[in-house]
């Protein structure tokens, strides 16, 4: 068994630390807030005041924050991990940043003899609590090789990208035809209500038919439609609309220096800015239906 610290206990990297728990490795985990550090203690893990104290004798680090400035302050500067973490760690970082912010911070873990990967997930919350996350990976495959015994507790698919940064170009692709897939689906589904139709009916003929995709299978965001989706909780935890407008603009600034043609996912960045500038920022993204919903 392992000894792991953990750091960046929110939505998405309490239920995965937790998988990590129940399979017998030894956690150390730290978070920004409290209140998300208890649930880890209930279950066995140990708790620490800062993240530098969680890597002391760290034979893994994994990290689970929000976006590349949290990554880049966590790990580089005078104050950073990279500095305090033992040669020969393993840094597995797990949130979905910029690539050339991946590049970046495992050019430098390098440098101070640490290996890293970037491992970004899909599968959203219950994906996390499940343990059926997917792994889409950047980095060496003999680092990849190491991680992969715990990437398994946490997930079913692994999947190899590329080089340092290539799991988060993918990650990005991913989410980029998440929110667009997302924002269609709210669009139709208003549609159809609109014109009279039972969402719970349309939504049941269109996951049998072609229009069928991951919000209408699993995260349907009409409330009342699927009991566990967040739409069903008041739009509460889940996966944050800004960040998905976090992930549109990572698509957007990818786009923008391979010159890439991306107008739907633009779009889309369009829908959730709105959607955030009125409020609505913390919610689950599928709230995006609001937008279209009549009162
Ligand atoms: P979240 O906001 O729920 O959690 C982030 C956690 O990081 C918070 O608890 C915060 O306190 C903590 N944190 C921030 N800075 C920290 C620091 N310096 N030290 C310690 N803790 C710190 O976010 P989430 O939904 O768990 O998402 C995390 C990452 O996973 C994001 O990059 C997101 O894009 C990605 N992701 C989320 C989902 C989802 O469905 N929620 C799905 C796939 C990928």
């Amino acid at each position: 068994m392992s000894r792991i610290a953990f750091i960046g206990l929110g939505n998405m990297g309490a239920p995965m630390a937790l998988n990590l728990v129940r399979a017998g490795h030894e956690l150390v985990v730290f978070d920004l807030m409290p209140q998300a550090i208890k649930t880890l203690t209930d279950a066995g893990a140990h708790a620490a005041d800062s993240a530098r104290a969680a890597v002391a004798g760290a034979e893994f680090v994994i990290s689970m924050l929000p976006a590349s400035q949290h990554v880049e302050r966590l790990y580089l500067g005078n104050e950073g991990l990279l500095s305090v973490i033992q040669p020969g760690t393993l840094i597995i970082d797990c949130s979905t940043i910029a690539p050339e912010t991946a590049r970046k911070v495992a050019q430098a873990a390098q440098a101070a003899q640490l290996a890293m990967i970037d491992a970004p997930v899909s599968g959203g919350t219950g994906g996390a609590v499940a343990g059926t996350l997917t792994f889409i990976v950047g980095g060496q495959s003999a680092d990849l090789d190491k991680a992969r015994p715990l990437l398994e507790k946490m997930g079913k698919n692994i999947f190899h990208a590329g080089d340092a940064g290539a799991g988060q170009v993918a990650k990005i692709c991913n989410n980029m035809l998440l929110g667009i897939l997302m924002a269609g689906t709210a669009e139709a589904l208003a549609l159809g209500a609109a014109n009279g139709l039972d969402p719970v009916v349309l939504s049941d003929i269109i996951s049998k038919s072609s229009g069928r995709n991951w919000a209408t299978e699993l995260y349907n965001p009409w409330p009342g439609v699927m009991e566990n989706a967040p739409a069903s909780k008041g739009y509460a935890g889940g996966f944050g609309v800004d960040l998905m407008l976090k992930d549109l603009g990572l698509a957007a600034e990818s786009a923008l220096q391979s010159r890439a043609s991306t107008p739907l996912g633009e779009l889309a960045r369009n829908l959730y800015s709105l959607h955030s500038s009125q409020g609505h920022g913390g919610l689950d993204f599928s709230s995006i239906l609001n937008l279209y919903r009549k009162a």
